[in-house]
């Protein structure tokens, strides 16, 4: 007759098959009639989450965490570099309207053209943006709207003023109007206005 100790020292054994024929079936009798060797028995052979996979599992679980708290922040990140680029393209590139004491336009015609001269503003340097518009009747409207760029890093554009010019043709344009828009004001003059 076996021990429950000899037969608990053996059970690994036992589980691995590793013990002669013999053995085997003393162990096995012993389990029939041994309850605590028959559940220690059941322990060895019941898969167990062990430790190291519980880890594994929580550091899986940190892990998404981090990710989703990542790509969280990454979100933000790229909506912050948006609005910087849109806040810089609307300084560099589109330009804010002028007041018009910021810029001083004179006009003036030659050769059949209305020639109207910006100054260089006083900060920045300028962009002149125009819109024609053609009414229904006929009539011209023409609108400059003088704006203030921040100049460019490496940016070798002149500071200067600006010349802009319009071919006046009588016969087609009767009615042609100027608007140059400032921030604080409208100038608005006619082709006859000289
Ligand atoms: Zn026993």
């Amino acid at each position: 007759m076996l021990t429950c100790h000899i037969v608990q020292d053996l059970l690994p054994m036992y589980i691995e098959g590793l013990v002669s024929e013999e053995t085997a079936r003393d162990i096995q009798q012993h389990l029939a009639g041994c309850p605590e060797c028959e559940a220690y028995y059941q322990q060895l052979i019941t898969p167990v989450q062990t430790e190291t996979e519980l880890v594994e599992v929580q550091e899986i679980d940190f892990l998404k965490k981090v990710r989703q708290r990542f790509t969280k922040r990454l979100a933000v990140i790229l909506l912050l570099v948006g609005l910087v680029f849109s806040g810089a393209a609307y300084l560099y590139a589109v330009g804010q309207p002028l007041r018009s004491d910021e810029v001083d336009v004179t006009r003036k015609i030659a050769d059949e053209q209305l020639l109207l001269d910006f100054s260089k503003p006083k900060t920045g340097f300028l962009k002149v943006t125009s819109k024609v518009t053609v009414n229904e009747d006929g009539s011209y409207v023409v609108e400059l709207t003088p704006k203030k760029l921040l100049k460019m890093p490496f940016d070798d554009v002149g500071e200067g003023g600006f010349s802009w010019a319009w071919v006046l043709n009588t016969e087609q344009q009767e009615e042609l109007t100027f608007v140059i828009k400032f921030k604080d004001r409208e100038l608005v003059f006619e082709k006859d206005d000289f």
